[in-house]
């Protein structure tokens, strides 16, 4: 697999520090799962970061703080979304290259999802908001659909997790990781060989700006209470 888009280097390191939302570390551990490169950058980023770490020197703090973190730490209930999920189908799950990051919303395989339409070439499955509000979900394209010109009121991330799509500034396969501001405007549209689906999490609903704006709006208004 040959990925050519990748996290920026300060997503990498607030992955690694975890101080990332939950939305966007999805998608970055998506596309470590399919990036040996990004995967060999994180492993320098945690050792430097263990490093970093070993050279503080510790501060004094007052018994009360202590005792609030250890009530918090008590208080927190360990959870672990993939084992708590119970494993219904991973053959089915691996066959069909779901990123175990994401075994925790997919039983099956990507069909076994509740698909919504969204346009004749589009389906958008819902997988979670986090607790900043953003939006993730699962787009599917159908074989050389077009999605409508859209801009977006955030920062929109897609990871392209099967087949391929393009748009105005290039081509954009397997693994690839996108993002795109406020400013951008764009129409992504699926290669023809294949349905392409991607993850993708968005600050913000997408506002579509083409012919059909006036009815797919309210849809994905919908889609995206
Ligand atoms: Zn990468």
């Amino acid at each position: 697999m040959l990925v050519n888009h990748h996290p920026d280097s300060e997503r990498l390191t607030a992955f690694s520090a975890g101080s990332m939302p939950l939305s966007q570390a999805l998608c970055v551990s998506a596309h470590l799962e399919m990036c040996p490169d990004c995967r060999a950058d994180l492993d320098s980023l945690n050792k430097l970061g263990s490093h970093v770490f070993n050279q503080m020197k510790p501060s004094r703090v007052s018994n009360d703080l202590k005792q609030s973190v250890f009530k918090q730490l008590n208080d927190t209930q360990t959870h672990d979304p993939v084992s708590n999920s119970p494993a219904r189908n991973e053959t089915g799950r691996v066959a069909s290259g779901v990123p175990k990051c994401l075994f925790q919303f997919i039983d099956d395989d990507y069909d076994s999802l509740d698909w919504h339409w969204v346009s004749p070439s589009i389906r958008q499955a819902n997988l979670c908001v986090d607790g900043n509000g953003a939006h993730v979900a699962l787009l599917r394209i159908k074989p050389g659909g077009k999605a409508s010109h859209h801009t977006h009121m955030g920062e929109e991330i897609t990871m392209v997790l099967k087949g391929a799509f393009s748009d105005e500034s290039g081509i954009f396969q397997q693994g690839d990781f996108v993002v795109r501001g406020s400013n951008d405007k764009h129409r992504p549209i699926a290669t023809k060989d294949s349905e392409c689906i991607c993850l993708t999490v968005l600050d913000a609903p997408i506002q579509f700006t083409g012919y059909f704006s006036r009815w797919l709006n309210p849809l994905l208004r919908r889609a995206h209470p």
